[in-house]
């Protein structure tokens, strides 16, 4: 897929000469090699166009800029640190809001378990700011250098740390947005019992950027913990399954993250990154990636090994390391953090992000290949991902060669197989990246029209004039 926008719309001049008077040189942005940045996403393969970058710094500039957008019928597409994966916050045409310029530290209350951040900080930033509390914000996901606060409600971002803590929206307390209609609504709050009406937060986490601009937040604070790794080896899907219920029999809710990791992936990151090694090489088709995480380290090991104990004597095990140090947590760590990279050095590959109830992955990982090598034989799948969540990163790969050509001519196929079948397996087609423009019809067509119906009724009340990402999400055309 490599859709290309045209050539950004101009912009009133009006408009303009205001916009640059109100955010000055820092604020506002024509320079092309910025405007080329700002719509061209992390993974390509799509890339969109804007007429301007605008970068507010406070929720003042960002209430002034958003009414004179109003006045002149300017639309705008926010963005944080571009890492999307959805086509969401890559503008075609709007002009794109950049929140990066507000990063800062609003409030930290270590006693409330709450910290309030500004919308432009990176999810790292989040976390330090939390450890220099003593205290432990626990979204965790390849992209979180750049990956933003704002970006990562408005996708409601999950990560390896679901099992436990749930996704972005759960960690939420209080919001401030910037409201289509130029309005701040001021829902910033440590409160975690707060019953007065529609919890209005859960409009925007997951909104993707289409009701409002999101310019700071109050997130749940939890208490610091220490994590034994493991590294483990399995037969088959049956058995990494069977394990996670085995270890969480033993370990319940401290099991942090359960990452299943196809062996074709370990070595696909191993021919890309000769410097990585496979901790354990063996000839079984899955790894396992498990974390426990206690108060105390000694606590949370001892925990992880009696429960590889009893999955060994199980037979659910072939082998495994426990990382002895956070280094070689890190390492393991590092091959699965590598395999999206490592996938694209491979050739091309058509991607998938799904979720089925956990207990069915085994028989929809043998459903879905039998279905995607009825469209295209020669695919080398690479499932892997947050299988404690029951959702798995699918990709069809083909290797740089006559092959590619091939797979990407079928790409539009596999993914109507690979979806198909997560259908009918009581799946989603998004479990965590969200809709955009690449999956907004597919889900129209999909979704109760009821569901439907509630959606554009909410998004024609808050944004009359289709201003906040037009097109993605949902279609109100
Ligand atoms: C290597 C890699 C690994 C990833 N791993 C995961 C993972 O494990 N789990 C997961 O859930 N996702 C994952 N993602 C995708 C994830 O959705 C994004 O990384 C992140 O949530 C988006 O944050 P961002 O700041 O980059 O937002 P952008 O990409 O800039 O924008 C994303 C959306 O949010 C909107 N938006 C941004 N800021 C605001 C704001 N202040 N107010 C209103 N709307 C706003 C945009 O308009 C757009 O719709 C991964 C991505 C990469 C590249």
């Amino acid at each position: 897929m490599n859709r290309h926008a045209a050539i950004a719309p101009p912009l009133p001049d009006l408009f303009r000469s205001a916009a640059r008077d109100l955010l000055g040189p820092k604020g506002w942005i024509e320079d092309g090699e910025i405007l080329k940045a700002a719509a061209q996403p992390w993974r390509g393969g799509y890339s969109g166009v804007t007429p301007a970058v605008a970068r507010p710094a406070s929720t003042g500039e960002a209430v002034a800029l958003v009414k004179l957008c109003i006045e002149h019928g300017v639309a705008i597409c926010p963005q944080g640190g571009n890492t999307g994966l959805v086509d969401a916050g890559t503008p075609h045409g709007e002009i794109s809001v950049s929140m990066t310029r507000m990063q800062t530290v609003r409030d930290v209350d270590a006693f409330n378990n709450s910290m309030t951040i500004e919308a432009g900080a990176t999810l790292v930033q989040a976390q330090e700011t939390a450890a220099g509390a003593e205290r432990f914000f626990p979204l965790s996901l390849g992209s979180e250098g750049t990956a933003t606060l704002g970006g990562l409600i408005s996708t409601n971002a999950g990560g390896v740390a679901v099992l436990r803590y749930g996704m972005m929206r759960d960690l939420l307390l209080g919001l401030e947005v910037v409201l289509p209609s130029g309005e701040v609504w001021s829902g910033l709050s440590g409160l975690r019992k707060n019953n007065t009406g529609y919890d209005l937060k859960h409009l925007f986490a997951g909104a993707e950027g289409t009701l409002g601009l999101i310019t700071a937040a109050t997130f749940k604070l939890f208490p610091k913990v220490q994590t034994a790794s493991a590294w483990l080896v399995c037969n088959s899907a049956e058995d990494v399954i069977a394990l996670l219920a085995k270890v969480r029999d033993h370990a319940g809710d401290t099991v942090t993250s359960f990452e299943m990791i196809p062996a074709n992936g370990v070595e696909m990151v191993r021919a890309d990154m000769p410097d990585i090694r496979d901790p354990l090489p063996h000839a079984a088709p899955w790894r396992v990636l498990c974390e426990v995480s206690l108060s105390r380290e000694e606590m949370a090991r001892d925990v992880l090994e009696t429960a590889l104990g009893e999955a060994f004597e199980a037979g659910l095990v072939q082998d495994a390391v426990i990382a002895e140090n956070l280094g070689q947590a890190g390492d393991f760590w590092r091959i699965r953090e590598s395999i999206p990279l490592s996938k694209r050095a491979f050739g091309t590959s058509v991607n998938h992000d799904v979720s089925v109830p956990v207990s069915r992955i085994p028989a929809f990982l043998e459903a879905t290949a039998v279905a995607v090598a009825e469209v295209y034989p020669a695919a080398e799948i690479v499932a892997f991902g947050h299988v404690g969540d029951g959702n798995l990163h699918y990709s069809a790969c083909a290797p740089e060669t006559g092959e590619t050509s091939i797979l990407r001519e079928r790409a539009d196929q596999v993914t109507a197989a690979v979806h198909a079948t997560t259908r009918a397996f009581g799946g989603s087609i998004s479990a965590e990246h969200g809709v955009g423009r690449l999956k907004r019809d597919e889900l129209q067509e999909i979704r109760s029209p009821a569901a439907t119906a509630t959606m554009k009724a909410i998004k024609r009340a808050l944004d009359p004039h289709n201003l906040f990402n037009p097109g993605r999400v949902i279609s109100v055309d």
